[in-house]
């Protein structure tokens, strides 16, 4: 996973917050108020939704696939179910894979995770997540051994599908027409200047996979 750097929310979507709260006489939730099912509901899902994306460097929160407005849902990391309080709460919400009512036999990441949830689990938006798993030539995904949080990263692993055949498929796909497999020898510096270049958004974008493929890098500086 890639650390996501929360920024400050959207104005409108905090002014918006407020109205509701003036307006009603209570605080507004995800479901039913904020995403209504009429077209001011879609409106803002959709808006909110590309703000996310683009916070992201648009890649998922969780796999790193490349997102767009089409492939993407509003994915809220504490489950709306079983935290109904934060359910409005940006640093909560994230842009995940798969779109609302899109079924995949080979599911992964937010549609994957539903409603489980751990008090250890790590958010995206925390700086450890970068160190918590490791990535195979082959695209494959491990916890890191003998860590603190060993356990919750194979959980997470697990509960997510990181290990769908999709998602190995792609990252495999992402390593091998990165640098990792070329012909050229390079010198360590060469692969610190790769590992830069993946670690960092391209104008507004992450390369998909990036930290699959700097994980690979790594492995390569002498
Ligand atoms: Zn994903």
């Amino acid at each position: 996973m890639k650390k996501i750097v929360k920024e400050q929310p959207p104005t409108w979507f905090e002014t918006w917050k407020q109205n509701f709260k003036q307006t009603h006489g209570r605080t507004a939730h995800y479901k039913n108020d904020f995403s209504s099912d009429d077209s001011q509901g879609t409106a803002r899902r959709q808006q909110l939704r590309g703000h996310l994306i683009k916070e992201q460097g648009h890649i998922c929160c969780y796999c790193m696939k490349r997102i767009s407005l089409q492939n993407s849902h509003i994915e809220h990391f504490r489950p709306k179910t079983r935290f109904p309080q934060n359910d409005l709460d940006y640093q909560n919400l994230l842009a995940s894979c798969n779109r609302d009512g899109m079924v995949s036999l080979d599911g992964h990441c937010g549609h994957k995770k539903e409603d489980w949830w751990e008090d250890n689990l790590v958010s995206p938006t925390e700086s450890k997540i970068e160190e918590m798993f490791q990535y195979s030539l082959d695209g494959n995904i491990h916890s890191i051994q003998k860590k603190p949080f060993t356990n919750i990263a194979q959980e997470m692993i697990g509960h997510m599908g990181l290990d769908s055949y999709h998602l190995i498929r792609n990252r495999r796909a992402a390593i091998e027409s990165s640098e990792v497999f070329d012909e050229n020898e390079y010198s360590n510096e060469d692969i610190r200047n790769f590992i830069d270049f993946y670690s960092n958004k391209d104008g507004e974008a992450y390369v998909p996979y990036c930290m699959a493929i700097v994980a690979c890098l790594k492995e390569q500086l002498g």
